[in-house]
């Protein structure tokens, strides 16, 4: 049994109520879009007893804040290795980042890994979203999520996720919104429902909420549950579940 727990579950950007994409999964952290560093720290959890951080992919809305936990961590005096797992290609483009917004690697006390999926034991498949996005299943501790970024609606997907404990999907917009969701490779309530169901999933967490749909989240549940008879669940920040 591990604990899971939703740092940010807005899609693009801040809100009010939600910050952007990140879980915290034990010693795990998936994606560090903006505010989940904000969300970390009120959720009082030790920067220092995180090992990992897995990225997805490089929009902003999924590392905005990666520069950001590095400078935490080194004010808290860090001296563990870092391990950061994602695509070569996302690997690349974070190392550059940390370059271009002039992180001081030489006042840094730890070391910053960067390792492939399959060098860090976790299952991982390419999304259907660009630029290169991973999911990631991961089996470990008795529990088996899988965490499915940002995707259109892919049997890949549910391919990847069969048989999961708990699915974590895309679902940012809404039925009606088809057009918008296929034009930015996202998913629909819908869409998430029907991973589901394909998947076998016993759970379905639907996250990356559209911030134009926020007066209309009670759709989210009834949509995807037209497809998926699962336990359905919109994840709110700071949520907290056991899988
Ligand atoms: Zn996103
Ligand atoms: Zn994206």
């Amino acid at each position: 049994m591990a604990t899971i727990r939703f740092l940010g579950t807005s899609g693009s950007v801040v809100t009010k109520e939600r910050m952007c994409a990140g879980v915290l999964f034990g010693d795990k952290l998936i994606d560090v879009g903006f505010g989940v560093l904000a969300n970390l720290m009120k959720s009082e959890t030790s920067l220092d007893s995180i090992n990992d951080v897995y990225v997805s992919h490089t929009h902003s809305d999924h590392v905005g804040d990666f520069t950001g936990l590095v400078w935490a961590m080194a004010m808290e005096n860090r001296t563990r290795l870092l391990r950061v797992v994602s695509s070569v290609r996302t690997a690349s483009t974070l190392r550059k980042v940390l370059k271009l917004q002039s992180t001081p690697r030489a006042w840094l006390k730890f070391d910053i890994l960067f390792v492939r999926p399959r060098n860090a034991g976790v299952e991982y498949v390419r999304t259907v979203h660009s630029p290169e996005t991973l999911a990631y299943r991961f089996k470990m501790d008795g529990c088996d999520f899988v965490y499915g970024a940002d995707t259109s609606r892919s049997e890949k997907m549910a391919e990847f996720a069969k048989g999961c404990d708990l699915l974590i999907h895309d679902s940012t917009f809404l039925d009606g919104q088809e057009s918008i969701a296929a034009l930015t490779n996202h998913s629909t309530a819908r869409d998430a429902g029907r991973t589901a169901k394909l998947a076998r999933s016993k759970r379905l967490f639907l996250t990356h909420i559209a911030p134009t749909n926020r007066q209309v989240l009670d759709r989210y549940a009834v949509e995807a549950a037209a497809s998926f008879d699962g336990e359905i669940v919109v994840a709110r920040d700071m949520l907290t579940t056991s899988v």
